[in-house]
């Protein structure tokens, strides 16, 4: 049995595991089998992680927060989380492998997935022309005309990328103002081969075996248009990752799972949440670390709390006779 099990291998998921491994409490890291690193995998310069200021490429920064948590002692593995049984003392993990990990505690920090339009023909031509990464399909769009869709950092971030390759990119987005930030906005208005295009959704994505175009409706007064395009990145969000945690877990009315006050302790004792998973709002990548951080120290003070025999078990070092229990220890 492990003192500690974190389940995903972003920001949080990393940073939670380097908190954990220099408290010397051996975490394991299930970190995905595919999508090991989280979002930043998927991106290419991060200019706003404190400590870069030339930026570094998203998956630089993951792997050196992995080598960094690996450094004292974390354990990584690569395999997805199938089920989890986490009522009672002893948490149960499965693996894809069919190995069942046994914990005290779990932090579970598995980010958020991309939203999807909802068009049959999405899910039809997806790898054909739609994508939801610009970083991982980009480079297949080189002179030809692509569409990003959305209004957020993520939407502006992906059509600049895609500059690189194609020779005209239509920024779609269904309002006439941008939720992305300054400096993004900049950017794209910036940048000729950027055409903006204003309240406008996609109400059709056109193509035999690849996308050939899309159809658009107004949003103002209903008119239909057409655009040639050979590439449609959906960039409209993400929702948190919590399909393995329903019915154990409480959800907030966002959707994100809920957590006590400040702290990253859920409804139930021993398991706590960080990262995307619990943030509706800020979702960046410092802002996740931090959260990371939070749900180690709490496992932390959770374990401190527990009595020798069970940590013991556990592969925990007992507390001194006479220790005092942390005060943080009140879950
Ligand atoms: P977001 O901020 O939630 O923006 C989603 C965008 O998609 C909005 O403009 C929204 O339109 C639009 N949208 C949502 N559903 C739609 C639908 N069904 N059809 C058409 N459009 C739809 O998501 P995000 O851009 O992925 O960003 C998420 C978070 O990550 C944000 O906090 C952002 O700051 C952060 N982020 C930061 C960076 C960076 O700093 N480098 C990069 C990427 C993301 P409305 O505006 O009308 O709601």
């Amino acid at each position: 049995m492990r003192q500690i099990v974190i389940i995903g291998s972003g920001p949080a998921g990393y940073t939670a595991a380097i908190y954990a491994a220099r408290a010397n409490l051996k975490p394991l890291v299930i970190a995905s089998s595919v999508e090991f690193g989280g979002e930043l995998m998927k991106t290419t310069e991060v200019e706003n992680f404190p400590g870069f200021p030339e930026g570094i490429m998203g998956p630089d920064l993951m792997m050196k927060m992995q080598e960094q948590a690996e450094r004292f002692g974390a354990e990584i593995v690569y395999d997805d989380v199938t089920k989890l049984e986490l009522a009672g003392e002893v948490k149960r993990i499965h693996r894809g492998d069919g190995t069942v990990e046994e914990a005290l505690t779990v932090i579970y920090a598995t980010g958020s997935e991309y939203r999807k339009l909802g068009l049959a023909d999405e899910t039809r031509l997806s790898g054909y022309g739609v994508s939801w990464c610009a970083t991982c399909d980009g480079a297949f769009f080189k002179q030809k005309k692509v569409a990003v869709i959305g209004g957020g950092d993520s939407a502006l971030e992906e059509a600049t990328f895609l500059t690189r390759f194609a020779d005209v990119v239509y920024l779609v987005h269904r309002r006439d103002a941008f939720r992305a930030s300054a400096a993004m906005q900049d950017r794209a208005f910036a940048d000729p081969k950027i055409q903006i295009l204003w309240n406008l959704e996609v109400a059709h994505i056109y193509g035999d075996e690849k996308v050939t175009g899309i159809g658009l409706t107004s949003t103002v007064d209903d008119t239909e248009t057409t655009l040639d395009v050979q590439g449609v990145f959906v960039a409209i969000g993400a929702d948190p990752r919590t399909h393995l945690v329903h019915g154990q877990l409480d959800l907030t009315a966002e959707g994100t799972i809920a957590v006590d006050g400040r702290s990253s302790r859920t409804n139930i004792p021993g398991v706590f949440a960080a990262g995307d998973v619990v943030d509706p709002t800020y979702k960046q990548a410092v802002t996740a670390a931090g959260s990371g951080t939070v749900a180690a120290l709490d496992a932390e003070h959770f374990l401190a709390a527990l009595p020798n025999e069970v940590l013991v078990r556990a592969g925990g070092d007992p507390r001194e006779p006479g220790a005092p229990v942390p005060a943080a220890a009140t879950v």
